[in-house]
């Protein structure tokens, strides 16, 4: 369970539900009385942000035509240290994991005008998993 926090436009459909699904999960935890220490101090949510995320992946959601029937519940937030995702962490990591999040950030960044040569990203992101599990963790 993680928050990417990285800009939609570069997240792939699968990516971009399987984060908002996160996000409602984070909630519901904090609805719960769950405690998100070890999320907080491994950078992997912030709990001050989980609102405008979940509004920035809806947003994402209607611009790519999918349907959204779950409003966040509202909730306090209750921890004073927060936790910090590292942009650059998450880019590097879906990059590694999801051939179609490598291809959207690659276009994002300008380095592809369009797909035209799908076979060459496609070598180079073999090339990242070389070495990529130890480095981005298993898929
Ligand atoms: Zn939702
Ligand atoms: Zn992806």
């Amino acid at each position: 369970m993680r928050m990417w926090n990285v800009d939609p436009r570069v997240m792939c459909n699968q990516h971009i539900l399987g984060e908002h699904l996160e996000v409602h999960m984070f909630v519901n935890a904090i609805i719960a009385g769950k405690k998100l220490d070890g999320f907080i101090r491994n950078g992997k949510v912030e709990v001050r942000n989980l609102r405008t995320r979940h509004y920035q992946l809806v947003k994402q959601m209607e611009h790519l035509g999918m349907n959204h029937l779950s409003p966040l519940p509202v909730f306090t937030n209750p921890y004073v240290e927060d936790g910090e995702v590292d942009l650059k962490e998450s880019l590097r990591t879906m990059a590694f994991r999801c051939f179609k999040c490598f291809v959207l950030q690659r276009l994002e960044a300008g380095v592809l005008v369009q797909l035209e040569k799908p076979e060459r990203l496609w070598q180079e992101w073999k090339a990242l998993q070389i070495d990529g599990e130890e480095r981005y963790g298993k898929k």
